[in-house]
Order: structure tokens, then C-alpha cells, then sequence
């Protein structure tokens, strides 16, 4: 497979895509990100990647972030996560109260906001400063070591925070969140912050396609189990609330972020990271999912 000439070719095909999403700017920051930037990576377990566009420039990787405190929890505290958080999908946007207050302060699954504030809480449970586990944790995966924070982009996510403030609050009501709830949200508006590249991302999930094994470490990240389990938490709940759309069009385990970025994994094969910052209705990148719905028609790496 010329994987080269695939990426290349989905890139112009992509193109009247444009201009159908919008960049989010509910987090102020990231309304100035220019709206037509495209890239595409593609890590495989031989080492070799392929890009396209501007596979290389950092973005905000927003929700993408929770899959990465998702291991850490797992890897550190095994399946006591799901006695804090659910594995269903909520079927309502990323950042509903609307069934936590009915569910008695137990999020729907790890990847909707009130999932990911009672992982980190978990998180922040360990010994140890979170930030630094977080942000070393990403840049051991990606093999890159200037993976950092945007502060500007944390600040203002902690500025106008205001609905996670108070899913923090609800569910420090029904004692899902052990720690203060102001740290809590710095911490989690850090976490969204982090920036890395499609090539960085695409390194940093290859051992979700691999078992838990990461090739470009020789060694495993996560056990084989709960690699299993956390794609299967991807396939259903990593997309938003259009999550049964997207395995409908592309296919794969996933998970998207509102800064624009979406890395997919193919399972055995390689993984995969898209970025495109105007968004659909649900939040997912408009362009990029299109993008890996070409990608799996194309390659036919769907794995149904
Ligand atoms: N930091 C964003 C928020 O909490 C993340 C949302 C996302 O990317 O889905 O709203």
C-alpha cells in the first residue's frame, strides 16, 4: 500500500470540506487558530510513519488529553476507574449535566468532561505532581520532549470554565471528586492545553493499536487487557454524541478533542492522527472525520 499517495491524495480531496465546520471558541484561545490548516499522520509498528499537510504543528489536543490520563489511571489503579466512572455512552454532548445529576454523580464514561474530572481526580490521588506525570507520560510516547502546555490556552479555558466548574462542584456533592475542586480545574484546563503534532500523536497511540505494546519503546505501556478494554471505550464513546455516525463512516476506535484533532486507532496495524480545527455540530473535526472516512474506504482498514 502507497500510503504516501493515500495521504496526499485525501488532502486535496478533502478540500471542499472546508469552510462547512466552525473552530471552536467557546474556550476563547482557540478561536484564533486558522481555520484551514490540514494535517494527517500515520505510525506503523515498523517504525516508518507518513505524512501529509502540516502534520508536524502543534495543537491543542483538548479532549484527546483523556485517553492519556485514562492510561496512567489504569496502568497505576487497574479497574478501580470503573467504580468512579461509567463505560456507556451518554448520548448527550461532551459537557451535559443533564444524566449526572440523575446517575447520582457518576459520570457515563471516561471521555465526556464529568468522566474525565473524576479520572484526573483519580489521577491527583497518586503521590507525585499530576502535571508533570501527564506531560512526561506524552512526551516518553511520542518520543518527542518538547511537549508542553499552551498557558495561554489554559488560562482562558480556566476563565471561562464555568459548566466544568459545576459538574466538579455536582459531583463533589455525591463524593465522586476527592480533591479541591479550583485545583481540580487548573490541573484539568492544563491537561486540554497540552499541544503535540498529528506525528506526535500518532506515535503516542500506537500502543492502543498494538496490545499495549509500543514498538518504537520495545516494551509495553499498558497491559494487553486493558488496551482491549480502552479501545473498546474509544469505539463507543470517544467521538461525542455522534459517536454511532462515525463508527458508521469510519470505522475505528477514536478519539477527537475540540481543538480539532482525532487519532484513530487500526487495530494490529497502526495508528492514526488527523487534525482539521473547524468542528461539526457534535465537536468532532468536520474535515477530519471525513478524512478517515476516505482513509478506511481507501485502505479499507475498517476494522468491521
Ligand atoms: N477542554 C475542553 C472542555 O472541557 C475539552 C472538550 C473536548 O475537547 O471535547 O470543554
Amino acid at each position: 500500500m502507497d500510503y504516501q499517495a493515500v495521504l496526499d491524495y485525501i488532502r486535496e480531496a478533502v478540500e471542499p470540506a472546508f469552510g462547512k465546520g466552525r473552530v471552536a471558541d467557546y474556550i476563547p484561545a482557540l478561536a484564533s487558530v486558522p481555520p484551514r490548516k490540514f494535517g494527517m499522520a500515520i505510525q506503523l509498528p515498523d517504525g516508518r510513519n507518513f505524512t501529509t499537510g502540516d502534520a508536524a504543528e502543534p495543537f491543542s489536543i483538548q479532549s484527546i488529553s483523556k485517553l492519556f490520563v485514562l492510561q496512567l489511571v489504569m496502568s497505576h489503579l487497574g479497574d478501580m476507574v470503573w467504580t468512579r466512572v461509567g463505560k456507556e455512552p451518554s448520548g448527550d454532548r461532551f459537557n451535559s449535566m443533564i444524566k449526572l445529576e440523575m446517575e447520582h454523580g457518576v459520570p457515563r464514561n471516561p471521555f465526556i468532561n464529568p468522566g474525565a474530572l473524576a479520572t484526573l481526580d483519580l489521577l491527583m490521588s497518586l503521590k507525585g505532581d499530576t502535571k508533570q506525570r501527564l506531560r512526561d507520560y506524552l512526551r516518553y510516547l511520542s518520543m518527542n520532549d518538547t511537549v508542553q502546555a499552551d498557558p495561554v490556552v489554559a488560562q482562558s479555558e480556566f476563565e471561562h470554565a464555568h459548566l466544568n466548574r459545576a459538574m466538579a462542584h455536582l459531583m463533589k456533592g455525591y463524593d465522586n471528586i476527592h480533591m479541591d475542586v479550583d485545583e481540580l480545574m487548573e490541573t484539568y484546563c492544563h491537561q486540554c492545553a497540552m499541544t503535540m503534532s498529528c506525528v506526535d500523536l500518532a506515535r503516542a497511540g500506537l500502543p492502543l493499536a498494538m496490545g499495549g505494546y509500543s514498538p518504537l519503546h520495545e516494551e509495553s505501556v499498558i497491559s494487553t487487557s486493558q488496551a482491549k478494554r480502552i479501545n473498546a471505550v474509544m469505539l463507543t464513546c470517544g467521538t461525542y454524541d455522534s459517536v454511532g455516525s462515525f463508527a458508521y463512516r469510519v470505522g475505528l476506535p477514536a478519539k477527537s478533542g475540540v481543538g480539532g484533532g482525532i487519532l484513530a486507532v487500526v487495530p494490529g496495524k497502526m495508528s492514526i492522527c488527523v487534525w482539521a480545527p473547524e468542528l461539526d455540530a457534535f465537536g468532532n473535526s468536520y474535515v477530519g472525520a471525513a478524512a478517515l472516512e476516505m482513509f478506511t474506504s481507501l485502505t479499507h482498514t475498517s476494522i468491521f
